[in-house]
């Protein structure tokens, strides 16, 4: 059979569609890169905002048209979505298949398989307690990038937040398992891994959503064991919830160069009484105190975070508490949301008080911010020597090439006769712009290949 594979939202579904891929093309299926070539459907869905949902359900909803032409055609959905409604989307959307929730992963191509045979509509949800963690480690896309699923679902249940709901409570996988896959990554090709979890820094905790003491943290054992594998040059990670950057994760992180400087911690407000509001275990000067030991031990670390500007009852002294916060930390990049509920959660039962103009307003200054500081961070690289991975030819110019700083900022440049995708290089930085870096290669690389 041919398979369409179609993701929403964020790097655990794009991770999960990959797994999938590499599933059905093990049993001999064709994955194939648009939907008129398919005889299965599969759309693999988000339910982080409500807006993400009706974009889901709008696009399958399109699909029945050809469903009517090609009876044949199996269509299903999976993903946060599926689990959030479940049987329910088979009343909006009959010409469904099969829903499947998180956590279901491992049972998707028997269920196409069956459907096929038998045309039989099937649903398999998450049940609480009923987590595994079989399905993740089959790959796809042979690239120097890969990405390692660590730890699945999450105990933290921000308030605003729905994935404790759709993907359940939070388990992690063996540090030999994920080793294990890492390796094989690494013997096909790859040179960067990013690790992945919705709260990866929990790794290894056993659900326990108490920060561990200074001296234990499973998550630092994983990546030392990581930065062990010969001919792997860099590993990230996302997202760590930032109370669990502990002192022994700190050292480890410092002590790795193979480890990037570029760390995403997600801040949410700078408002304490926001920050507890949204069930956030932390205040703004533990934050602090964290980004400046981590500053500290790096001093050339770049940061970047999530934020959600108007929650509920957020006044403008909350909303300048967060600006105050994201200048002083100096973020590289962020994600600003304008806070939208979601049902099921505990915020969703707060007034949605903030209007929609003051919400878009706060937003455009955060990122106007967020555009000034970019630029200064780029000018102060100018003149500066870099250590790149080589990516391959720009996608601008094919005369020139690209690749990433360890802080994550693409670089282009002219490439030498040696110069090969997936080792790491070494450049001056020549020129700059608002949103980009330009170098010249220099002959010796700052760190062994
Ligand atoms: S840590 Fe909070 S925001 Fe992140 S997934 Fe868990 S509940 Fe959601």
């Amino acid at each position: 059979m041919k398979i369409f594979i179609k993701t929403y939202g964020c790097q655990m579904n794009e991770r999960d569609s990959e797994a999938a891929a590499a599933m059905f093309s093990a049993r001999g299926h064709e994955v194939v890169d648009h939907e008129s070539l398919a005889d299965v459907l599969i759309f693999n869905t988000c339910s982080v905002r409500d807006q993400a949902e009706r974009k889901a359900v709008g696009k399958i909803g399109f699909m029945k048209k050809l469903k009517k032409e090609r009876p044949d055609l199996i269509i299903g959905v999976m993903g946060c979505m599926a689990q959030n409604r479940g049987e329910e989307l088979f009343k909006e959307l009959p010409h469904l298949d099969f829903v499947l929730g998180t956590g279901q992963l491992h049972k998707l191509a028997d269920i196409v398989d069956s459907i096929h045979d038998d045309r039989r509509a099937q649903v398999a949800l998450l049940e609480p307690g009923d987590e595994v963690l079989t399905g993740l480690g089959a790959h796809y896309n042979n690239s120097i990038f890969a990405s390692i699923a660590i730890t699945r679902g999450c105990n933290r249940y921000c308030s605003y937040c729905i994935v404790p709901y759709v993907r359940g409570r939070e388990i992690s996988r063996s540090i030999a398992d994920i080793v294990d896959e890492a390796r094989e990554l690494v013997a096909d090709g790859t040179r960067e891994i990013m690790l992945l979890g919705q709260n990866v820094a929990a790794f290894g905790l056993g659900g326990n959503i108490n920060p561990p003491p200074p001296d234990h943290s499973p998550f630092a054992d994983l990546l030392n064991e990581l930065c062990a594998i010969e001919g792997l040059k860099r590993i990230r990670f996302t997202s760590p919830y930032p109370s669990y950057f502990n002192d022994k994760l700190i050292d480890a992180i410092a002590a790795q160069p193979k480890i990037c400087r570029s760390i995403h911690l997600p801040l949410q407000s700078g408002s304490d009484r926001v920050l507890k509001a949204m069930n956030r275990h932390y205040t703004a000067s533990q934050y602090l105190e964290i980004v400046d030991k981590l500053r500290s031990k790096m001093p050339d670390v770049a940061f970047s975070t999530d934020i959600i500007v108007g929650f509920p009852g957020e006044t403008e002294e909350d909303f300048n508490a967060t600006r105050e916060m994201m200048n002083r930390v100096g973020y590289d990049m962020a994600y600003i949301f304008k806070y939208s509920p979601r049902q099921g959660t505990v915020a969703a039962k707060l007034e949605d008080d903030i209007p929609q103009e003051v919400k878009e307003e706060r937003n455009q200054v955060l990122l106007s911010d967020l555009e000034k500081r970019t630029a200064e961070t780029n000018r102060k690289l100018l003149g500066s020597t870099q250590e790149i991975l080589v990516e391959g030819v720009s996608k601008r110019n094919a005369e020139r090439w690209s690749g990433k700083t360890s802080t994550a900022k693409t670089v282009i440049f002219t490439p030498g006769p040696e110069t090969t995708v997936g080792e790491l290089a070494t450049v001056r930085i020549n020129r700059v712009t608002a949103v980009s870096l330009f170098g010249e290669l220099q002959p010796t690389p700052l760190r062994g290949n």
